[in-house]
């Protein structure tokens, strides 16, 4: 028999049934269960929907003692408490917009042992009067969800959330798990060491939500383009975001002026104004919302049909994140991008106009990836899922890319060229590196290494840069090559991943897409 202090997995599966009234744990939760009551720390990416609160809930059920979740959106913290209620569990929340009163009475009932989990909002821990209360509550098992907060590199930096760095001085024998439905590595790691995570397990689940179509349709004329996308949704229940509250409300107007049921959200409104639209769009009486990022984190609801955006989204995880809510119930769901290359390049010429610092290249590197996915020419689910590392290589058939496909040629030589150059380079350059030794530049740097005596050297000097730039992202979108910061302040590097060595040995056909280096194209949404 084990500890009494460390539950068996047996235990977590009686929970499930009896008081969750489920038959089978989903993929992943067994695993992340199990490392909580083991007393391990633990890091949870798991996408939305795929039932992260059981990983923390039925632990702390398990656990003798209570469990503190950290969760930084008030409104959903009720809704999680009231569900919990409703299955006979003791719970109840702390923050600020209850009275001092109420906030007493949950005091107590926590320490008087009533309680098995209570949920905080971050600004309320840390405080003395925090350390005064919990220090008379026998805490077991602490839950931190929405952990990408905690990081600067996340997409929703909360500055309330660094504070969650001292829980584990000071809970040092209560396991912590930290949950997130979108980190990709730079954040994970920032997380782990934020938290002072102690040999944390780490789950990261496939980001993969295969019934959302991803679809990038170039801007020519983008109102227009827009109105029309909505428009042929017929009635169906959607997000429009775009980067600024100016924009909302044009968009928000010339929705309405095609006779579409539309509504603004922006942080700009009177928060009852925001949550009258909220309310009204997850009772399907709005049909779109018109929205800046503010909105969506608090949004529950499952039959979202489209988000479209107006506007590139800074990073990957970000526009992962917002596309995300929609097809929550597994039904078919589209996600568009109206994208021009402008877009990009204002981005990033408002990031270089920052001081130069290591976060200004992480932020870099960020929006560099979301502008290589908006100009790939493979299969966009692939670009989305190997930046978050899940090294994948078929195509989905349900993205743009797959259903009208560019023009395709044996690329194999050319991702032997460039395979090559990475390799014999040392793994430790970049793209314009790898590029001017392969086409055979004169420069300093070069010279230096003594790259200009590799064999090969110049053994792509027949194409351009451009050409050379279009096939190396490509590689990188079908998982060859990775693309990494190598020490901060130092840019990137390429590198190559385990699925190379069939390519270097000419074992595998590799199709890759003819460069479309003519500037802009016209895409079309896919017919349905
Ligand atoms: P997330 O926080 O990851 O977005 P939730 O925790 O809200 O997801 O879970 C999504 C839904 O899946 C909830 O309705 C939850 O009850 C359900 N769910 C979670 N785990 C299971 C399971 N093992 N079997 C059946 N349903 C589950
Ligand atoms: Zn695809």
């Amino acid at each position: 028999k084990s500890a009494v202090e460390n539950p068996e997995i047996s235990t977590a599966l009686d929970v499930l049934h009896s008081v969750f009234g489920y038959q089978t744990f989903r993929k992943g939760q067994q695993e992340v269960i199990q490392a909580a009551l083991s007393g391990r720390d633990s890091l949870v990416v798991m996408a939305t929907g795929n039932g992260k609160s059981l990983c923390y809930q039925i632990p702390a059920l398990c656990f003798a003692g209570l469990t503190l979740v950290i969760s930084p959106l008030i409104s959903l913290m009720k809704d999680q408490v009231d569900q919990l209620l409703a299955n006979g569990i003791a719970a109840d929340f702390l923050n600020s917009t209850q009275s001092l009163e109420q906030q007493q009475q949950v005091q107590n009932k926590a320490i008087s042992g009533e309680l098995k989990l209570l949920y905080l909002s971050p600004e309320k821990v840390m405080t003395n009067s925090f350390f005064q209360f919990i220090s008379l509550c026998n805490v077991s098992f602490i839950a931190i969800d929405e952990a990408h907060c905690i990081s600067q590199w996340g997409h929703d930096f909360r500055p309330e959330y660094t504070q969650l760095g001292g829980l584990k001085g000071c809970f040092p024998h209560a396991p912590i798990m930290a949950l997130t439905a979108t980190a990709d590595s730079t954040t994970r790691q920032d997380i782990l060491q934020n938290l002072s995570l102690n040999e944390p397990h780490l789950y990261v689940g496939s980001f993969d939500r295969p019934n959302i179509r991803y679809t990038l349709v170039e801007k020519f004329k983008p109102m227009e383009q827009l109105c029309n996308f909505v428009a042929a949704q017929k009635g169906k229940s959607g997000i429009v975001y775009c980067n600024s509250r100016s924009k909302v409300e044009r968009i928000a107007e010339a929705l309405k002026k095609r006779g579409i049921s539309a509504a603004a959200y922006h942080a700009g409104m009177e928060s009852s104004q925001r949550e009258a639209v909220q309310q009204a769009f997850q009772r399907d009486n709005i049909q779109v919302v018109v929205a800046t990022i503010a909105f969506g984190m608090g949004i529950n609801k499952s039959n979202v049909r489209f988000v479209a955006h107006f506007d590139l989204s800074r990073s990957i995880e970000a526009y992962y994140q917002e596309t995300g809510r929609a097809g929550r119930d597994d039904l078919p769901a589209e996600a568009v991008l109206f994208y021009e290359p402008a877009d990009y390049a204002w981005l990033h010429k408002i990031l270089l106009e920052e001081p130069e610092s290591p976060q200004r290249d992480i932020k870099r590197h960020k929006l560099e990836a979301i502008g290589e996915f908006a100009e790939s020419q493979t299969c966009r689910r692939l670009v989305l899922l190997n930046y978050f590392g899940e090294n994948r290589q078929t195509p989905c058939n349900n993205c743009d890319i797959c259903l009208d496909p560019p023009k395709k040629y044996d690329g194999l030589l050319d991702a032997q060229k460039i395979l090559s150059t990475i390799y014999r380079t040392g793994q430790r350059f970049g793209t314009q590196y790898v590029i001017g030794v392969m086409r055979g530049l004169q420069n300093q740097k070069i010279k230096e290494n003594q790259h200009d005596e590799l064999k090969v050297y110049g053994i792509g000097k027949d194409k351009s840069k451009e050409y050379w730039q279009s096939v190396i992202r490509q590689l990188i979108h079908l998982g060859f090559v990775q693309q990494i910061i190598s020490d901060f302040g130092m840019g990137t590097r390429l590198q190559l991943t385990e699925s190379t060595r069939p390519v270097l040995r000419g074992e595998v056909s590799l199709e890759l897409a003819t460069p479309r280096l003519s500037s802009i194209t016209m895409v079309q949404a896919p017919q349905r």
